[in-house]
This record gives structure tokens, sequence and C-alpha cells, in this order.
């Protein structure tokens, strides 16, 4: 090939035309090449991941390679003829432009850093290299840059950073919410204007914490709360927040609408990433969220970061959550009442708590490094310590009690508890003891034990000790071949102490009481209190029955002397009952029931004695027993029969009132006695159905004797007509017998005024609260009441008053005493003016002689009763006397 080359020129109006031809296959080699060169080029730059472009030096943009596209969004087009400024950030524009004068200048090359804007408007870090194209003349003719984005590598490089410091602050427990503030703004470095929030939720908080970042709009984290104290959000956080990653491109576009929706749209963002944290088994711990101001599709590396800073919030949350519970095991440690001492692998002391100090005595400083043997009173068997340490060694564990010294020298027990701490290699790091100081515990311990075998008013042992002290004692006699001698000791009258003056009183009475009796007897000798108002002695090794008696004499001497309680003076007295070992018993139990026994006599034969237990008493009690049987039979076969006493005016002489007495003739042992009998009966119940037969016959007796008096038209008579009937305290335990009673009065047709119930104070003494009560009934459909042996008991007028009884039946005892004590009068005159004054009539019992009759008609005893007139007689008899020998004695 040859080039030609035409030149024209004008020289003097003349064109003169030169033509030269030239060789010019090499020439065209070369333009081939440079050809072929210039597409290589295209195809590289289209094809390198930098996009490489040309500015001219006004900065213009003459040639963009094709990877403009993957750089900065936008086409070569978008961008050729532009300022290069029109696409840097503004504030990085001055080290770009910096950055061009250096290449363009002397160095004739730069690099530089800086935001790029992307054709959505966002920025990107790109990392640039300009070069300058030369002139001929060494002056540069344009700039060819290469634009590398390195924004990847950048917020690599920020997370990498936040990362390290969210370690770093985890390691060093800063606060939670300073160590989730670094994960904010590690998810906000992957983007340009990304905005993230961490929300996180707590069983049982009302709020949620919420950690955003600076530029989150307030209003928007308002929304949050308050819509989180609706309970909306509970409906949107399991959508929109927890459970699961969302990822939302284009929020208008969501179908449902939504309180997040509306505040993400109040807040202006468009778009919303967010991704549950989870905590241990997949538990939502909150969420994290991130958000951006227009449509915006999260890619691989936002799921990733979302990803890792939700692990890392996890982790720190945890981290924070395990600390509180350390945090509480170590309040534990400081506020437990325990002792805690922990002990190295050598066994000496490396930590205490408060409590070991308020324990021991001892502070941290006194004790670091010891040995616990320090604390040991030195009182503890080896045992104990071989058992400690071998259950250390093999079951890591020991619990037991030992005594320990403080600080003070003072002993104490304690229940400590040992724990091995072992190393991975098996190798013991540590030993946790725990320890409590039982010392109280041990003393009240000691209360319990005393409570179960001593009285606790009296302090004297218990029926439980007693029991067994006499065993004790006994078999001791048995080896010395010695005797003892066993007392049951009653007093007597003091429920009225109690029912008068007050349990407390009775309480000091019975402490006082309990005094005098251990004055009596040896320190040896056994005092105890069995219950209530009965106590008894062991005196064992007594040599004969006098010293016995004399202990017993003593003892009731003792008693007999006033109580002085609540400033009044009480009296008591005792019934004694003594009994030998071995003479009169082989075992405690017979030996209590002796002593029992005999104690029942000296109260029978009179109270304020002794009794010795003799065979007679046990041949009596089998009597009882066998008299129990007998009345039953009795009571069916009929041997039992009423029997009336009369009942005169003192004033008129007549018979105008009766009392029912029962009497037993007994096939094989004759008449036996009421006082005999009546308390078998009430022993064994038999008391209700002998009672009612009698009140019935009694009213069957009545109802003729009236019916006789009105065919008499003796009106008068017949108005006064009383029956008495004894009913003893046991009857009153029945509920049916006041109905039963009433339904006797009907069926038989006679009106309640006629019969009188007659009763004693020992029913008031008992323990029946509703006694008021039950008397009421009988008094409100007519019945009369009337107290019985009055004088010998309480004979309080309190009762009178109380229960308004109708009658008084002054005691046989005052007027069998009337003629020849004068304090006997006394008292019966005493007893007729009082009652008088509260408007009661008196009977006398046991008149026997004309003198007392007297008397007692002088003195305005209204009727009087006793063998003087009659003795009890059966029915026919008694009727006999009233219809037809009326004459007065
Ligand atoms: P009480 O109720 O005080 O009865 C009076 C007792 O004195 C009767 O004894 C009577 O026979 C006796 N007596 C009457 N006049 C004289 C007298 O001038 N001299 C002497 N020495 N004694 C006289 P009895 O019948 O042996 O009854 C004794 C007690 O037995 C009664 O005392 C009463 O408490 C009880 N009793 C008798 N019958 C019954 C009854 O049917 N039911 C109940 N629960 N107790 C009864
Ligand atoms: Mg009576
Ligand atoms: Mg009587």
């Amino acid at each position: 090939p040859v080039q030609i080359k035409i030149s024209r020129f004008l020289l003097g109006g003349r064109t003169l035309v030169l033509g030269a031809v030239r060789d010019v296959s090499d020439r065209i080699n070369v333009e081939v090449a440079l050809q072929a060169s210039g597409e290589r080029m295209e195809l590289l730059a289209a094809n390198v991941a930098e996009m490489l472009a040309v500015l001219d030096l006004n900065g213009r943009y003459t040639y963009v390679s094709p990877a403009s596209v993957s750089v900065g969004g936008q086409s070569p087009s978008d961008l050729l003829g532009h300022l290069a400024q029109e696409f840097v950030h503004p504030d990085d524009w001055g080290s770009v432009q910096s950055g061009m004068h250096e290449a363009l200048g002397q160095h004739g090359r730069c690099a530089r850093t800086y935001r790029r804007k992307q054709s959505d408007g966002t920025y990107r870090w790109v990392e640039t290299s300009m070069r300058p194209v030369m002139g001929k003349d060494g002056q540069p003719l344009e700039l060819v840059i290469s634009v590398r984005d390195i924004s990847d590598r950048i917020r690599q490089g920020q997370q990498d950073v936040l990362r390290s410091q969210f370690f770093e602050q985890l390691v060093r427990r800063n606060r939670l919410d300073d160590i989730l503030r670094l994960l904010v703004a590690f998810v906000e470095c992957a983007h340009d204007g990304l905005m993230c929030m961490i929300l996180l939720v707590e069983e049982g908080r009302a709020h949620p914490n919420l950690i955003t970042s600076a530029q989150l709009p307030d209003s928007f984290r308002s929304v949050i709360e308050t819509a989180w104290q609706d309970k909306t959000l509970g409906a949107i956080s399991s959508s929109e927040f927890l459970q699961e990653r969302n990822l939302v491109e284009d929020i208008d576009a969501l179908p449902v609408q939504s309180v997040i929706r509306l505040a993400c749209q109040q807040a202006g963002f468009r778009a919303c990433w967010s991704e549950p944290i989870r905590g241990e088994g997949g538990v939502i711990l909150g969420s994290i969220s991130a958000y951006r101001t227009f449509c915006s599709q999260a890619g691989m590396e936002d799921i990733r970061t979302l990803e890792a800073a939700a692990e890392m919030a996890s982790v720190a949350i945890l981290r924070k959550r395990s600390d509180d519970e350390l945090q509480l095991a170590l309040s534990v440690y400081n506020v437990s009442k325990e002792g805690i001492m922990v002990t190295g692998p050598d066994n000496s002391i490396v930590q205490v708590n408060p409590s070991f100090t308020t324990i021991t005595g001892y502070e941290i400083q006194d004790v670091l490094g010891k040995n616990p043997r320090i604390l040991s009173s030195g009182r503890n068997t080896r045992a104990v310590y071989q058992d400690m340490w071998k259950s250390l060694s093999t079951k890591n564990h020991w619990q037991g009690e030992v005594l320990n010294r403080r600080k003070n020298g003072q002993e104490y027990n304690e229940w400590l508890t040992i724990s091995v701490i072992r190393g991975p290699d098996g190798s013991a790091q540590r030993y946790v003891g725990m320890f409590a100081d039982i010392t109280e515990w041990k003393n009240a311990q000691d209360v319990i034990v005393r409570q179960a075998n001593f009285d606790t008013l009296t302090g004297l042992p218990n029926r439980r000790l007693f029991r067994d002290r006499l065993e004790h004692e006994m078999k001791k006699m048995d080896r010395d071949r010695g005797q003892l001698a066993l007392m049951f000791i009653d007093l007597d009258h003091f429920k009225e102490v109690n029912d008068t003056l007050g349990h407390d009183a009775g309480d000091q009475l019975l402490v006082e009481a309990s005094k005098r009796m251990g004055s009596c007897v040896r320190a040896s000798d056994t005092v105890a209190r069995l219950g209530g108002d009965e106590f008894a002695v062991i005196l064992a090794g007594v040599p004969n029955a006098q010293l016995a008696e004399r202990v017993a004499s003593e003892i009731i001497a003792m008693l007999e002397e006033p109580f002085h309680v609540k400033s009044e003076a009480a009296h008591v007295s005792a019934s004694v009952g003594i009994t030998f070992y071995p003479n009169d018993a082989e075992d405690a139990e017979s030996l209590m029931k002796n002593a029992d026994q005999a104690m029942y006599a000296a109260k029978s034969q009179g109270r304020d004695r002794f009794s010795w237990f003799t065979d007679s008493m046990q041949k009596e009690a089998e009597e009882r027993l066998m008299l129990a049987n007998d009345l039953r039979e009795a009571l069916a076969v009929g041997g039992l029969k009423v029997y009336y006493q009369p009942i005169v005016d003192l004033r008129t002489g007549r018979v105008v009132k009766a009392e029912a007495l029962i009497r037993w003739h007994h096939p094989t042992l004759g008449e036996i006695s009421p006082p005999r009998f009546i308390p078998i009966a009430e022993e064994t119940g038999q008391i209700n159905i002998l009672g009612s037969w009698i009140f019935r016959q009694s009213a069957i007796l009545a109802k003729k004797w009236v019916d006789w008096a009105h065919a008499q038209g003796d009106e008068e008579l017949a108005k006064i007509i009383r029956i008495s009937v004894n009913k003893s305290p046991k009857q009153f335990h029945a509920h049916t017998t006041f109905n039963n009673w009433v339904d006797i009065l009907k069926e038989i047709d006679l009106h309640p005024s006629h019969m009188v119930i007659e009763i004693t104070e020992n029913l008031f003494l008992g323990d029946h609260v509703d006694i008021a009560q039950k008397l009421q009934r009988f008094r409100d459909v007519g019945m009369a009441l009337s107290l019985d042996d009055f004088g010998t008991g309480y004979s309080s007028l309190g009762y009178l008053k109380k229960y308004e009884v109708d009658y008084l039946k002054m005691d046989q005892s005052f007027v069998r005493g009337m003629l020849d004590q004068a304090s006997d009068r006394a008292i019966a005159e005493a007893i007729l003016a009082m009652a008088s004054r509260l408007g009661l009539d008196v009977v006398a019992e046991g008149i026997e002689h004309p003198e007392q009759r007297d008397f007692l008609a002088k003195a305005g005893c209204r009727y009087g009763q006793g063998f003087l007139f009659w003795k009890a007689m059966p029915e026919e008899e008694f009727l006999a006397l009233v219809t037809n020998s009326m004459a007065p004695v």
C-alpha cells in the first residue's frame, strides 16, 4: 500500500497541487494494530469492574466506560458531557478537586476516596485514581480516571471496628443500651441514610426497650411506644417486628394498614427490613430493624448484616441476663442469712460472706488464708471430721452438725453443708461451706422436749415423764429390793377458786401449791402434775409406811394454808391416796389405779385427808363393776322403785310436797343406797333412762294427788302440790331430756308447775356452758328449780341469782348440828335470812328432832323434810298418807 498525499497550495493566484506517493505498508500495519488495540481497550474497559473515564481539563466526562453502570448505576451516556463534580459528595469535592490538581501537576498521578452519587441519589464510597494524558508540549491534555466502588470494603472496615468495640464493651460489661447502640451503628453503616432501631421485649415489662440511632425521628419512637402501651403492637409485633425476618421493599405497597406502616409513612420511610433477635431455644428477645426513605430491596449483604447484628444483640442480651443472675447470686451470697465460706484447694479460706462475720464474729481479714480449723471448738469428735472428708472425697458433699467457737470464745452449734467444686482434672478447686447457727434452734428443741415432758405452768414433770420415772423407780426398787410409795393428790375445792377468782388466780394457786408440795419431799423424789388439780408424788426407797404418812400429812397441812392470789385468800385442801410398790401392785398401771382409788376414798371420806390403798378398795372396784351389771338388769326387770318423802309446810304441818327418791332392792345384797349406785349409773350412762323413768313415775303420782285434791274441792292444795325429782348433772348432757319430759307431762296431762327439778351446785362447776339456757327451758314451761344440799358446796349467791332457782334445800348437816353447834345455827339463820331477801322458799332437810323443826320454823323456814315427819315411802303408802291421814305431826 502507498499513501498519496495531495496538497494544494495557492501561489500568486495559482493553485498548486502537489502529490506525494509514499509506501505506507508499514504504517497501515500500525493503524490496524492501533485499531485493534482500541477495540481491545474498549473491550477491556467494558469488562473490568472499575469504571474508566476521561475528563477534559474542565472536569467534564469525555469518555466513560460501560462499567459506570455497575459502579454508580449510570450509563455512560448519563455521564458524558457532565461535570465530574456533579457526582461527588459536596463534602468530598474539595478533596477530589485537590487530587485532580495534583494529578495534573507535577505529581502526575493521584488517588482519592470519596462518596460518589448513585443513580438513586444515594452515595457510595469509591476510590479513584487519576492520571493525566500529556501533550507533546509536556502539557496535560486530559485526565484518565478509574473509579472503583469500595463501599463494601469501607463498610466492612467500619463494621469491623464496631464489632470489636462491641466485644470490648461486652467484656467490660458496659450498659446493655450502650452496647446495642453500637449494633445500631453497625447496621447503619451498611448504607448511607439507613436508620436502625432495636426493640427489646421482656416478659412482664410494661414498656418495650427501644434503642435507636439519633437519626431516627422521635415521632417514630413515640408511635411505637404508644402502640405498645395500647397493646396494639401485640398484633403487629408478631407479624411485622418479631417472629421472623421481614423485608419490606415498599411499605406503601403493603396490603394491610398497620400502626407500623402509619408510623413509617409519617416518618417518611418506604423500606423496612427487620430481623428477630432470638435467645436460647429460639425465644424472641426483640427485633432489629432498618429503615430507608425510599423503596429498597435488601441485598444479600444487608441480610447478612442484620443477621450478624441480631446475633450479636442476642449475645449481649443473654450476657446481660446471666450477669443479672450472677448479680443475683452475688446478692444472695451477700444477704444470705447463712454463713458462707469458700476455701481453696489447700482448704485455706479465700472468701467469706457478711453472715459469716455476723455468726462467727470474724472479719474477712481475720480469716483470709487461714484454715477453717480456727473456728473449731475443739469439741467435735474425730469421727465427725473423718466422716466429713470421706464424704467430700466420694460424694463431693457433706452435711452435719458441728460445734464451733465464735471470735469471742462463745460456742455455737452450726449446721454445715460443704460442697466441693472440682476442676476439669478432677482435683478439688474450691470447698464451699454454708452454715447456719442452730444454737437457738437447738434451744427451742430443748423447749419442745421440755414441753413434751414438763408441765408448762408449774414446771413439774407431766404425766408422761411421771410414768417414765415411775417405771424407772420401780425397776430400781426391784434391783435394790426397796419399796416406793406413790401418792395421788387432788386439790379439793379448786374448781370453786377457778370459777370465782378466774383462771389466772387458779393458775397462781397451782404454781404455789406445786412449790409447797415440792418443799415436803426430798430432791430425789418426784412431784408431778398429772393434769388439772391432780398431782402425784413418788417417794422412792421409803423404809416404812409411817414416813409416807408423814409426808402426806405434811402436804395436806401445807395445802390447807391459805393461798394469796389476786390479793385474796383462797382456801383449798387435799385428798391424798397412797399406795406401795411392790406390796399393792406388780405394774405401774395397777399401781396408779390403786393410788387413784385411795384418793377417791379419801375424798369420799370427807376430803382433806389421806387414805391408804387397801384390799377392800380393790374389792370395791370389783363390786362397782358388778353393780353396774346388776343395775342394768334391775332396770330391765323392775327391781327399782321410786319412794316419796313427804315435805311438810312447817307453819301448818301439812304435807304439800314430796321428794322422789330412788330405791333399789338388790336380790342378794339387799337395799343399795342411791349414793352408792347413782354414781355408777352416771358412769355407765344408765342415769338417763333411769332419770326419765323416775320423772314419769313421779309425774303420775303428782297427777293422782292433784286429781284427788280437785276431787276434794281443795283447790288451794291442788295449786301448791309439788313433787321434786333429783336430776344429776350428767343428765343435762343428754339433749333429748327436755322434750322427753315435756312429752311425758303432756301424755299424763299434768301441768308442769307440779314438778320441781332438784339440782346440786356441782352442776354449775362442770364445763356445761349452756347450763343456764337448759335450765331456763324447764322454767319457761313452768317447772320449778330447787337447789339441793345448799351449804355444802360453794354456796355462791351468784349462782342463786344467775340460775334463778325457786327453792333452796338447806343441807341436813346444818340441821343436824343445829342443836349443839352455834356455828351451824348461825349459818342456818344466815341462809334463811338471805333466802327471804332473795324471795326463795327454803326446805330444811333431815329434820329428826322437834327442836330442829321448831328452831327452823321460828327462824322463818317454810318447809321441812325428815325422819321426824316421814321417811321416803312407796307410792301407795304416800297416797294413802296424803289422802287419809292429813293430820299434822
Ligand atoms: P338428797 O337429794 O339430798 O336426798 C335426801 C336424802 O336424805 C335421801 O337419802 C333421804 O332418804 C335422806 N333423808 C331424808 N330425811 C332424813 C333424815 O331425817 N335423816 C337422815 N339421816 N337422812 C334423811 P337417799 O334417799 O339415800 O338419797 C341420797 C341421795 O341420793 C340424794 O340426796 C340424792 O342426791 C341422791 N338420789 C336419791 N334419789 C335419786 C334419784 O332418783 N335421782 C338422783 N339423781 N339422785 C337421787
Ligand atoms: Mg334431793
Ligand atoms: Mg339433799
